[in-house]
Parts: C-alpha cells; sequence; structure tokens
C-alpha cells in the first residue's frame, strides 16, 4: 500500500486540514512554504489521467476550499501543482496537488520554467488531431 493510501487509512499520521467522503488534504511533511499542503483523492490513482471523471470534479472543489481555508495565513500569492510520472517530479505514486501559499517575503524562488524549447506549434496542432 502507498503512503498516501496509509494516511488515508489512519495508518500512519498526517496534519489533516480537510477531509470529506472522497477527498483529504494534508500538510506536506516537507513544506515548501508555510501552510503547504496536499490534497488527494482517497481512492489510489497514480496520474491525473487516471481519474474518473468524478473524482476529478471532487478533487477540484476540495482543491477550492483548501485554497479558501489556507487564506486565513494571509498569503500574497499561491502555487497549484500536480506532478504527474517520475520525469515530471512525481515521488509518490497517489495523485496529489499541491497547494503552496507564497509569501512577499519568503526566500524560496518562484517557480519558474526553463528556456522554452524550438517546437513549430503549427506542427503540433496537425500531431493532436483534435477535429477527429
Ligand atoms: P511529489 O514530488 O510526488 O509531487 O511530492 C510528494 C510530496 O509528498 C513531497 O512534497 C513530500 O514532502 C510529501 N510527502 C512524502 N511523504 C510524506 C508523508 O509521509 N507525509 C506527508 N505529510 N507528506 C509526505
Ligand atoms: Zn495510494
Amino acid at each position: 500500500m502507498c503512503i498516501f493510501c496509509k494516511i488515508v487509512n489512519k495508518e500512519i499520521p498526517a496534519k489533516i486540514i480537510y477531509e470529506d467522503e472522497n477527498t483529504l488534504a494534508f500538510l506536506d511533511i516537507n513544506p515548501r512554504s508555510k501552510g503547504h499542503t496536499l490534497v488527494i483523492p482517497k481512492e489510489h490513482y497514480e496520474t491525473f489521467d487516471e481519474l474518473p471523471e468524478e473524482t476529478a470534479v471532487n478533487l477540484t472543489k476540495t482543491i477550492k476550499k483548501v485554497v479558501d481555508i489556507l487564506k486565513s495565513l494571509n498569503p500574497d500569492g499561491y502555487n497549484i501543482l500536480n506532478n504527474n510520472k517520475p520525469i515530471a517530479g512525481q515521488e509518490v505514486p497517489h495523485v496529489h496537488f499541491h497547494i503552496i501559499p507564497r509569501y512577499n517575503d519568503e526566500k524560496e524562488d518562484v517557480i519558474k520554467f526553463s528556456e522554452p524549447v524550438n517546437v513549430d506549434l503549427d506542427e503540433v496542432l496537425k500531431e493532436l488531431d483534435i477535429n477527429k
């Protein structure tokens, strides 16, 4: 069983800030800022694309609730981040969203993309085949 499933089952402790039938939100054990929270579906799925639509909707509702809860910490902004697969930085293979409050006086860097890659956008559109 994965570590987040163990948190869902209360086999290992977590600082839970929101819970309902389908979702759970708890403080990240290695917070990147004060209030850094992880939001997960209670059911185990590895990546976002695997979620049934209803689960994705429930998860999104909880993300919104958590953003509202975290307002009591008075952040100046926040990041919502979801890593899928190790190549994208996913370490825990149970889908989760990071909600990271940001503060004007913090030392942590802004999360930035590296230099843009050179791809032909028309070629990308063609490859996506969205008119099928
Ligand atoms: P990822 O890199 O997979 O997007 O993020 C995984 C996150 O889970 C990390 O920020 C890490 O600190 C957090 N994490 C890993 N194990 C635990 C745990 O046992 N409890 C809590 N609360 N957070 C955890
Ligand atoms: Zn799991």
